[in-house]
């Protein structure tokens, strides 16, 4: 049996709203058993970490990425495109994806994560290339579970191609009715429906433009017979917007309701692109918001109107979105993103550092079905993120720290990150595997697409 651990006197502890100062957290098995000063234990022994220049925050939690977009980040070609024609230019690279490619990228994803406090996250998989025969969801829950992050994956897909009047190229498309039997699939094997689980499994077509309506609404459908949430990328962009509008004569969120893709067991990443009564109507069917900062910015998409979304009651996670178009998975650093950018559009007082940190740990564990995460209060599963604030970057913030890791800081990694009760970032370093291989194998098999893609 594993030994429980003591966080000790720590500087502050964000617990359900409230900064606790010198506070000690014990952690049994897997969950927070007390949230007290000066624990004093007497039977058992602990492991203990002295936590008197730390913030512990409950973990975040991710709600929407690509991992295997790591292998093409930055790329120079697309630095400086909008959605479409970046899209474009990344299938021609992405068809070249292989089963190595998305174990290693998985696994820097992941640790990129784990790294910058976030203890739970999807991933939006929808990529299913002809020359890919192993079973993608399979290799990424085994890389989830090598670093012991919380997993809740999405089973994307893409099944209108270019030939049908869709974007992708036919190249990466499948089949629909082998989609839907692999969604099925994947559940029975790997979905565990308790609120703590470390699996669960999401359905996600794409998008409106890479998927039919038939499939959106049998996915709808067998998403709610087998009880999983659903997912998918929804009003980022005006061209989508047009696109609907063209080919199907409505606009995306009318085309969601139409496929019965919309409820309180369903989230669209990005949400840029909604009218009042498009929000209204969110609000109503108790629909959740993925917000994507960086990304929106990066492609520049727009900017989501989370105020607004907010005060009509809509859940609003956080998300760091795709590796190439953020393009870090840091996710410290998106919920400092949200907080700048709604004060682009609304003024200095539109959001403040505590409702973020809301966004990015309890709105994401509700609208994935999670249950007792996000919260650091003695019940509750221990997951957190502890952040040295001994540091130059933070010198001078300490009046509110909880805040300075959001208003400062250059750097935004944890010193321990804590899963399910598990350390997997010890001193800053990811435990169970070596990072700087896991870069150099994530650099050759990008640089293998490349070349490949090259070739044609
Ligand atoms: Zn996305």
């Amino acid at each position: 049996m594993t030994k429980p651990l003591l966080l000790k006197d720590c500087m502050a502890v964000y617990s359900d709203g409230k900064t606790l100062r010198n506070y000690d957290i014990l952690i049994n098995d897997t969950v927070i058993e007390k949230l007290e000063k000066n624990i004093q234990l007497t039977r058992k022994e602990a492991v203990v970490f002295d936590c008197s220049t730390c913030v512990v925050l409950p973990g975040f939690v991710n709600t929407h990425h690509h991992f295997y977009q790591v292998l093409t980040r930055n790329l120079p070609q697309a630095q400086n495109s909008k959605l479409f024609p970046w899209l474009v230019y990344h299938y021609d690279v992405w068809k070249h994806l292989t089963a190595e490619g998305i174990y290693h990228s998985t696994l820097a994803a992941i640790g990129e994560l784990l790294k910058t406090g976030c203890t739970c996250t999807t991933d939006h998989h929808y990529l299913y290339p002809k020359g890919v025969s192993e079973d993608i969801p399979s290799i990424q829950f085994e890389a989830a579970s090598r670093c012991g992050m919380r997993f809740s994956p999405t089973r994307g897909s893409m099944s209108l191609s270019k030939k049908d009047g869709g974007l992708p190229p036919d190249s990466v498309v499948q089949e629909e009715e082998r989609i839907l039997q692999e969604s099925a699939g994947i559940i029975d094997r790997y979905h565990d429906s308790s609120p703590t689980a470390m699996r669960k499994v999401i359905l996600a077509p794409c998008s409106p433009f890479s998927v039919t309506n038939e499939l959106m609404r049998e996915t709808a459908r067998l998403a709610r017979k087998k009880k999983v949430r659903l997912h998918t990328h929804l009003a980022e962009t005006e061209d989508e917007t047009n696109f609907c509008i063209k080919r199907y004569g409505k606009r995306p969120l009318a085309l969601m309701e139409e496929t019965e893709f919309i409820g309180n067991d369903v989230s669209y990443a990005h949400g840029i692109h909604f009218t009042d009564e498009e929000l209204d109507l969110l609000a109503q069917t108790g629909t959740a918001v993925c917000h994507c900062p960086s990304s929106n910015m990066r492609l520049g998409s727009g900017i989501a109107r989370v105020r607004e979304m907010l005060d009509r009651g809509i859940t609003v996670g956080v998300a760091v979105d795709g590796s190439a178009s953020n393009d870090a998975s840091d996710m410290l650093g998106e919920l400092r993103q949200t907080l700048l950018l709604q004060r682009v559009r609304y003024g200095a007082d539109a959001l403040g550092v505590r409702e973020v940190i809301k966004m990015g740990t309890e709105n994401g564990a509700a609208m994935f079905g999670f249950g007792n995460i996000g919260k650091i209060l003695p019940g509750w599963t221990a997951d957190m993120a502890v952040f040295d604030m001994n540091r130059i970057d933070y010198a001078g913030s300490l009046s509110d720290p909880v805040a300075a890791l959001l208003f400062s800081g250059a750097c935004h990694m944890t010193r321990e990150t804590i899963v399910n009760g598990k350390i997997v970032v010890e001193e800053g370093r990811l435990l169970g595997y070596d990072e700087e291989d896991i870069a150099a194998r994530v650099n050759d098999l990008a640089a293998e697409m490349l070349l490949k893609s090259a070739q044609g």
